[in-house]
């Protein structure tokens, strides 16, 4: 039912013109970002509505390491690879982007667990992930940048990854979306799903807009389980508390994403580093408004573990650093498809989202304009919590 006081814009066709579908993507992450710029791009007629500034949740502090690296299900390594995919065409097109980069990654464990990394190398191979396990003393011969003595017995060396740096790709894809006729609107406040006879029929925003549409798509981050619990659909959440340190800018060899015992590291744009890992989630403090606080302390430590890892006279200092919920879904595999309780509503929320980004956009594109669902996605659907 109308609200006299909403105002009413439909989306994409406010005086009618351009063909096709009308959609309403919200969420100004990488997910909502490539999923409204291939909807655009393959015919509909897009808004995309986003609460704050575009990239200012996850898709803002990721350390986006493009890769399906270690053991996960076979559905969920085969929609990573086509986003590593996505990503390799991207880069073929312009090499010389700064915040796109292919040049793999390196990993090991803790002192005494050589056979998890042997394991994890094992794995990959027989997946025909490109993996060479390689010994402490001949890791200068394929990553640059690194101390031998800091790694432990054994690493394995993945030359076929790369990392990207989100909130240039988001400016790169909304630079199309806008040129083929694509909407944005940021600072719209928290939008909710209009439903109307059982579907979904556009939003309403939190500064009182409503947008018509023939489908939603909701991109949410961590926030999607809360949006789509409004609707009376449950997708647990298991989304934890996150850091991502920016250094700033140095001379290093490193090129390669580290992914180590004690510190995550992949290049920047600026010649920076940024740093990550998952040992001090329990001393982020969340307050009731979802805003973070760490102590200097961690930041400081986390930075002196990347300065332990580095040959030269590098020293890293933190430039700045972020804190929020990195979105995960509660059984840790991606949630992607129409809500079978709301038709026309679309849903996106998944751990990975760098490296699934484009492949995402893609195929939740397909879904929406065509009607027919994409083998890829299938055991990603939704309503498999509703069966559980
Ligand atoms: C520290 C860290 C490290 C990571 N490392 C990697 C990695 O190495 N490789 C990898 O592939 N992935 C990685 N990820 C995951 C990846 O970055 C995320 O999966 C991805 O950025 C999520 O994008 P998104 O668009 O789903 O969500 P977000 O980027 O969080 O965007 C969601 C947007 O929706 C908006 N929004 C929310 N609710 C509403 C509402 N009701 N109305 C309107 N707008 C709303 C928010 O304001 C936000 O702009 C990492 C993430 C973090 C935080």
């Amino acid at each position: 039912m109308a609200d006299e006081n909403v105002l009413h814009e439909s989306a994409g066709k406010r005086s009618g013109e351009g063909p096709g579908k009308r959609v309403v993507v919200v969420g100004g992450g990488i997910i909502g970002v490539s999923t409204a710029t291939h909807l655009q791009r393959d015919g509909a007629s897009v808004v995309l509505v986003t609460e704050g500034e575009l990239a200012d949740g996850a898709s803002g502090r990721s350390l986006s390491w493009l890769n399906s690296a270690g053991a996960r299900s076979d559905a969920y390594h085969a929609l990573r690879v086509a986003g590593i995919d996505r990503y390799r065409t991207l880069f073929a097109a312009d090499p010389s982007r700064e915040w796109l980069r292919f040049d793999g990654g390196l990993y090991w464990a803790s002192a005494g667990q050589r056979e998890k990394v042997e394991r994890r190398h094992r794995h990959e191979v027989a997946h025909g992930y490109d993996s060479r396990l390689v010994a402490p003393s001949a890791v200068p011969e394929h990553v640059a940048g690194v101390r031998p003595d800091a790694v432990t017995e054994v690493a394995v060396v993945n030359p076929g990854e790369g990392w990207v740096s989100l909130p240039e790709l988001i400016g790169h894809l909304v630079g199309e979306f806008t040129r083929h006729g694509g909407e944005v609107v940021t600072h719209a406040g928290k939008a909710r799903v209009v439903v109307d006879g059982g579907t979904a029929r556009g939003v309403t925003t939190g500064d009182r807009r409503r947008f018509d549409a023939d489908a939603v798509v909701l991109a949410c981050g961590a926030a999607t389980p809360a949006v789509v619990a409004e609707l009376g659909v449950t997708v647990p959440d298991g989304s934890p508390l996150s850091m991502l340190v920016v250094t700033e800018p140095v001379e290093s060899g490193v090129t390669a994403v580290l992914n180590t015992p004690r510190v995550a590291v992949r290049p920047h744009p600026g010649q920076a580093f940024a740093l990550d890992h998952s040992w001090y989630e329990s001393q982020i403090d969340e307050a009731p408004d979802g805003s973070c606080t760490v102590d200097e302390a961690v930041v400081k430590e986390l930075v002196a573990a990347a300065n332990a890892l580095l040959t030269g006279n590098v020293t890293l200092t933190a430039a700045s650093w972020k804190l929020g919920r990195k979105p995960v879904p509660g059984d840790g595999e991606p949630v992607f498809g129409e809500l079978a309780q709301v038709p026309g509503c679309f849903v996106a929320f998944t751990h990975s989202g760098a490296t699934l980004g484009l492949i995402a956009g893609e195929l939740m594109s397909y879904e929406i304009l065509t009607g027919a669902r994409h083998p890829m996605l299938e055991p990603f659907r939704p309503e498999r919590f509703q069966h559980a």
